[in-house]
């Protein structure tokens, strides 16, 4: 089974992609989480992803469509995926669907975690992820016990570049999903618009209904 999981930044994709992948052992394929590794180690791919990543813009679509067809193509994901931040615009969404065509699979659902805007400014600001194990958190809907400290393992929390207040703006305007890219998943018949402004166990309920 292939999903894929829509929202603009700030409905909660990153989070729910967590919660599914535990609860279904889906392979969960990040794309922002591999731009984020290679930043990390300092690879090309990653010094050339992070000249568009801190301005809050898409990296360009031939360099993230290249890595992502490498991805599906190991053995781990022949048997199904969860793609979260992938596709971004109908390019890479045809890029995707042809990936999968050509060894008999398709998209079975794309799940759109639906979320206002003005909803969306007051969750970004406040995101925090552990700098030693990728645990997200939240100032107001999912703080840590400790300011600053990971739940899980102690380790330091940070604010993303791209989570910074004048960098937010430009990426709601930029990254929310394109119109065209829904109707690209309406038209095939597998969108399932879900309502992200509730819990984040609500969500992850629906989201759980619409995969299983
Ligand atoms: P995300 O964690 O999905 O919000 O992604 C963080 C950043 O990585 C984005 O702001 C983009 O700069 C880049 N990125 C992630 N996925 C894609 C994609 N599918 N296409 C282009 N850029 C992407």
């Amino acid at each position: 089974m292939y999903v894929v999981l829509l929202g603009p930044p700030g409905a909660g994709k990153g989070t729910q992609a967590q919660r599914i992948a535990a609860a279904t052992r889906l392979l969960h394929i990040s794309t922002g989480d591999m731009f984020r590794e290679n930043v990390k180690n300092g690879t090309n791919l990653g010094k050339l992803a992070e000249t568009h990543m801190s301005k809050g813009e898409l990296v360009p679509d031939e360099v993230t469509i290249r890595m992502l067809l490498e991805r599906i193509g190991r053995p781990d994901a022949a048997a199904g995926a969860m793609f979260d931040g992938f596709p971004r615009n109908v390019v890479q969404a045809a890029a995707l669907d042809a990936a999968l065509a050509s060894r008999g699979a398709k998209i079975d659902r794309a799940l759109m975690i639906a979320v206002r805007d003005e909803e969306l400014v007051a969750r970004l600001g406040g995101r925090w992820i552990c700098r030693n194990c990728g645990q997200l958190y939240h100032e107001r809907n999912d703080p840590p016990k400790k300011p600053g400290l990971c739940d899980k393992c102690g380790g330091e929390l940070y604010q993303r570049d791209d989570d910074r207040p004048a960098v937010v703006a430009a990426r709601l305007e930029k990254q929310k999903p394109p119109a065209a890219l829904v109707e690209h998943y309406r038209t095939l018949g597998v969108l399932k618009e879900i309502d992200g402004e509730r819990s984040l166990d609500a969500v992850t309920a629906d989201l759980l209904e619409a995969i299983r």
